[in-house]
């Protein structure tokens, strides 16, 4: 049995979406597909969540648009016109919950993390309900079953829940397992689960892929398989380097380090329940099926150079803090972060020195971090500044640091170049190395360290 995960990207518009229909019927029979929203849908939801707070007159457009989305689909999809009116009816009836969701929103004047979760939700919700409807009226034996039926339990953090992994794993055995049969295509929404007190919460944006993984691992299937509309793990981003080829092989090591810094093929959360239960990821290409795509395992499989794979994040900024003896000054560390993570902001990575904490974050929320620090009281440090217009390179492969020269060799390349390193990371971990230049350097940076390494 496998786990496969759909992404909104190939739920996008109707000669898509049959396309995966019938590639699901073709390869899908007694399998379990995670599905996200349809493409857009989630960001839609949530763009009604502030537009509901300000004006209650625009909730029923803000419902009918995401409606009329579906129902259009739903149109074209249906075989018949009884099975489209019978989804119709079962859809609707969750459209005039989450329009009462929109007014509770007006009506309060608050949109809490709870509520934007609940109403949030209701993109995956929709997507399996038409996906699994629609191979029903296909004659397939197709049902879906929904994460609090089916017992995906949370840690009950809103907006960045983790599973509980055991919880899920036992509930799962009784609820999904049974339900399995050779020919039964079962669809799960991704994206959310119920915390132990019943409350709906998402997995953070992003987060089927993970919603996936807990599924795959709970059920301990033979593999999990992302389809997505691109080959998988590409070697640089082809559009910065055109001769990048497809990796055909990656350890969990890499394809996570990969996918936190920037590779947009994966979750960064992923690859963590999967890999405590040993089951490989498979990255297929919906519109080449049959082709190589990337295999996420345990062993690294080494190539001659080490290095597999150039990622990149553009828009990161640094917030500089000074002080003297970081290393010395218990606590300084963990108050400061503390300070900045309170206020809900994302701390992309750490570096320190003895006289300086360098924090990374995406451009949008370095001010805001920086407001923070500078009205601390009391003061912690003796100066701070913030560096805008940052990339983040990442140099990945498993091993990296157990070779010797690597690091000269990616520097040489970087000089070569002719650009300045901004700032240098050797984290902790096997397989990738992080540095930062300025964002216009980017490109040359990364064609000179593909030229050298791959
Ligand atoms: N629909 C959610 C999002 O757009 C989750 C996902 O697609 O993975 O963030
Ligand atoms: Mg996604």
């Amino acid at each position: 049995m496998k786990v496969i995960k759909i992404g909104g990207g190939c739920l996008k518009g109707e000669s898509v979406v049959a396309n995966i229909l019938g590639l699901i019927a073709e390869r899908g029979r007694g399998h379990i597909f995670v599905l996200s929203a349809l493409y857009g849908i989630t960001d839609k939801l949530m763009d009604g969540v502030w537009t509901s707070l300000k004006d209650e007159e625009q909730i029923p457009s803000i419902i009918n648009e995401i409606r009329q989305e579906h129902l259009f689909l739903a149109r074209v999809l249906m075989e018949s016109e009884m099975d489209f009116n019978a989804l119709k009816q079962e859809i609707d009836n969750h459209f005039i919950t989450l329009e009462r969701y929109y007014y509770g929103i007006n009506f309060t004047r608050e949109a809490t993390p709870r509520m934007q979760d609940i109403i949030t939700s209701y993109g995956e919700r929709l997507s399996v309900i038409l996906m699994a409807r629609a191979l029903e009226s296909r004659g397939e034996n197709a049902h879906f079953i929904m994460p609090q039926d089916a017992g995906i339990v949370t840690d009950g953090r809103f907006g960045d829940a983790t599973a509980n992994m055991q919880a899920t794993s036992e509930n799962l055995g009784k609820t999904v397992k049974p339900l399995m049969t050779h020919d039964k295509i079962l669809f799960i929404p991704g994206f959310f689960g119920i915390s132990a007190a019943g409350e709906v919460t998402t997995f953070g944006r992003g987060g089927s892929d993970y919603s996936a993984a807990v599924v795959a691992a709970a059920l301990k299937v033979d593999i999990l398989e992302i389809w997505k509309d691109t080959e998988g793990f590409m070697s640089a981003d082809p559009a910065v380097v055109p001769r990048a080829n497809l990796i055909s092989v990656l350890s969990y090591e890499e394809a996570s380090e990969l996918a936190y810094a920037g590779a947009s093929i994966l979750h960064p959360r992923t690859v963590e329940p999967v890999r405590k239960s040993d089951i490989n990821i498979a990255i297929k290409n919906t519109l080449d099926p049959d082709g190589p795509g990337s295999l996420i395992t345990e062993k690294a499989v080494p190539v001659p150079g080490v290095i597999k794979s150039i990622s990149h994040a553009r828009d990161i900024a640094v917030l500089k803090v000074y002080a003297s003896g970081v290393g010395l000054r218990q606590g300084i560390l963990a108050r400061i972060a503390g300070r900045i993570s309170d206020a809900g902001i994302n701390i992309k990575s750490v570096v320190t020195s003895q006289t300086c904490i360098s924090f990374l974050f995406a451009g949008k929320d370095v001010d805001k971090a920086h407001n923070l620090i500078e009205s601390m009281h009391p003061r912690l440090h003796r100066e701070s500044e913030v560096l805008k217009d940052s990339a983040l390179i990442s140099v990945v492969g498993d091993g990296l640091h157990n070779h010797r020269g690597i690091a000269a060799r990616c520097f040489t390349a970087v000089a070569q170049a002719d650009v300045n390193i901004e700032m240098i990371s050797f984290g902790p971990s096997r397989a990738a190395l992080y540095f930062l230049v300025r964002e216009d350097d980017l490109e040359r940076t990364i064609i000179s360290l593909h030229d050298h390494f791959v």
